[in-house]
């Protein structure tokens, strides 16, 4: 197995459009895991720890450009202000190891439907930047970068360079079921991140379909319904759950059965809808 260790950004590129059947590798937390039961056994390893700017974030056209190999434990500790429902979910990952390790890029890579990071990117409305030698960059929207368990829009000879997510402009929440509390894949999970000066709420489920996704009709529903100065209608939120519920298409699997699944989406879509709009008012109130 070759192993490919490039130090620039263009190196990594060029790498990867010589050998695109090589295997990126970040942190190593999934790659390592496949390798080690024999999962997969690729000709390369493309390892992208010496390209050091896939570590580091910053503002760029007033978003928040996280590069694909911040870490939880980064975004955790520098970017909780601004992305609070990305903070929330990489609290939920693995345990202190994995989240040194583990990587936002390496989670968009892997592109399970249970990685934790996707339902709050899919809510934030986060852009993925990838990048390949030959046609240079395209920005693909989070909710059309999904395309099946395990399967991206990225092509073979792409790397994922970083995730554009705008810095919160309303209360996120993001909300995971687990058969233990730490070092466990979702069962389930659900985002949402509220969007008060477009009046809209953006939602997104975890581990109830072949891939993450967002809950358009429940997203429309709010946006034609909600009084943004009021109370939180309970009858509202209960179709809001209703209509997340209905967005999933979860299989029965070891971790959980399908009607659990679809059960619990409701609930946490209108837990969280209730606790992001009570911030809201209090926000309001202050
Ligand atoms: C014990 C344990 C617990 C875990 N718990 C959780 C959990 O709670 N929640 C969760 O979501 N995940 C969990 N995971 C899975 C894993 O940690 C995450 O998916 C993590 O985000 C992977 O990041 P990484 O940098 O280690 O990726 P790697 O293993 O390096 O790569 C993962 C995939 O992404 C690809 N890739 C990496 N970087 C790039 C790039 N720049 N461009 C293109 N492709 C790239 C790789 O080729 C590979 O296919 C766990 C894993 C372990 C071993």
């Amino acid at each position: 197995m070759d192993f490919l260790r490039p130090t620039t950004w263009e190196d990594a590129l060029a790498a990867k459009a010589d050998q695109p059947e090589a295997v990126p590798v970040q942190g190593g937390t999934d790659v390592m895991v496949e390798i080690n039961f024999d999962r997969r056994r690729p000709p390369a390893l493309l390892d992208l720890n010496q390209v050091a700017e896939l570590r580091e974030w910053a503002m760029v056209d007033g978003a928040c450009r996280v590069g694909a190999g911040v870490s939880y434990t980064t975004v955790i500790e520098e970017l909780a202000g601004p992305l609070p429902g990305l903070a929330q979910a990489a609290r939920t990952v693995g345990s202190p190891q994995i989240r040194n390790r583990g990587s936002i890029g390496g989670n968009l890579g892997a592109a399970s439907p249970a990685g934790d990071s996707h339902p709050p990117l899919l809510a934030a409305g986060a852009v993925v930047e990838v990048e390949s030698l030959a046609r240079g960059v395209r920005m693909i929207p989070a909710a059309e970068y999904y395309l099946g368990v395990k399967r991206s829009a990225l092509e073979p000879d792409e790397l994922i360079r970083a995730v554009h997510v705008r810095p919160a402009t309303g209360p996120q929440y993001f909300s995971k079921i687990g058969t233990r509390n730490a070092m466990v894949i979702a069962v389930c999970s659900f985002a949402i991140a509220l969007h008060p000066g477009e009046r809209r709420v953006g939602t997104g489920i975890g581990s109830a379909a072949p891939t993450p996704r967002r809950a358009p009709e429940a997203e429309e529903l709010l946006a034609q319904e909600l009084d943004w100065g009021a109370p939180l209608d309970p009858a509202l939120a209960g179709r809001f759950a209703e209509l997340c519920a209905a967005a999933a298409a979860p299989i029965d699997d070891v971790r959980g059965a399908a009607a659990y699944r679809v059960h619990a989406i409701a609930v946490m879509a209108r837990r969280t809808l209730t606790w992001a709009w009570n911030d809201h008012l209090a926000r309001r109130a202050a």
